[in-house]
């Protein structure tokens, strides 16, 4: 039956960045569908876990630094052989650093590349081979961003680093799609998290964004787990390469 397929029971999914935001909404909603969570990042995840357990789920905490490639074997290691299998990987862990483009550093430059693209690309092949050893396909969801459609304003690198996700998204997808291991995308609009922060701390900026959503409301991190689980699921089976915006029609406009 159809609702079946959208079922994550008995999947492992690895999440980065999984103490806050939209990695903590993504996290809620793959344990809400039955999946193992293994949460990924730097900072405290009890709100994480808390919610999980309650629902009867199970999640695995692996502290790791993604700035660095140094974490990958360990993530990867550390959920093999906590939960036995990787089915499903979401790369949503992400930094931006605003300054204007004429004093724009190369340390931000490497630390958001780094963090946004360089790590999720070496994460990806390591889970990817894993899935491939396994046998029986998988799902590789890397969040993307308005910036891999459009330039943004003093945010040189996140642009080039999200606009970077999409283009591997499909290029992955290319090449491990007849493995059955599907790669794509979610470009989350306007979300109330950490990472917008001094965004609504402008109060015009803040306007202008709001003006220009079709919804007429910023998105919140829940908005974010039906179409993480969808991609998730056996019911995305057929979709490689494709990146979904959840936007409040922000693109549209
Ligand atoms: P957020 O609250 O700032 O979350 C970012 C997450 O990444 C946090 O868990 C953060 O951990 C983690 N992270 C960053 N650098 C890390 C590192 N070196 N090692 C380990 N973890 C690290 O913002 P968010 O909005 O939920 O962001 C999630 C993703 O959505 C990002 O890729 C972001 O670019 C993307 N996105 C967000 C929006 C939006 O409007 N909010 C729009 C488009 C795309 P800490 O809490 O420890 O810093």
């Amino acid at each position: 039956m159809i609702l079946d397929k959208f079922s994550l029971k008995n999947k492992v999914a690895i999440v980065t960045g999984a103490n806050t935001g939209l990695g903590q909404g993504i996290c809620w909603a793959f344990a809400e569908a039955g999946a193992k969570i293994v949460g990924v990042g730097r900072s405290d995840m009890t709100q994480t876990r808390e919610y999980i357990e309650k629902i009867g789920g199970a999640f695995f905490e692996i502290k790791a630094d993604l700035m660095s490639t140094d974490c990958v074997l360990p993530i990867v290691d550390g959920t093999i052989s906590h939960f036995g299998q990787v089915d499903i990987l979401v790369n949503n862990a992400g930094i931006i650093r605003r300054e204007d483009l004429e004093n724009y550093s190369m340390k931000d430059w490497d630390d958001v590349m780094n963090t946004n693209i360089r790590t999720l690309f070496f994460l990806s092949q390591e889970v990817g081979r894993r899935m491939l050893a396994q046998g029986k396909g998988g799902k590789i969801i890397n969040i993307a961003s308005m910036l891999s459609y459009q330039g943004g304003i003093r945010v040189p690198a996140y642009t080039a680093s999200k606009s970077a996700v999409l283009g591997l998204t499909r290029e992955m997808a290319n090449e491990w799609a007849k493995y059955g291991i599907n790669v794509n995308g979610i470009a989350p609009g306007y979300m109330v998290t950490n990472n917008t922060a001094a965004l609504r701390a402008d109060d015009q900026r803040s306007a202008e964004i709001l003006g220009r959503i079709p919804a007429g409301k910023w998105g919140v991190p829940e908005d974010i787990g039906g179409a993480a689980v969808f991609l998730a699921s056996e019911a995305a089976n057929y979709i490689h390469g494709f990146t979904i915006a959840v936007d409040g029609g922000w693109l549209a406009r």
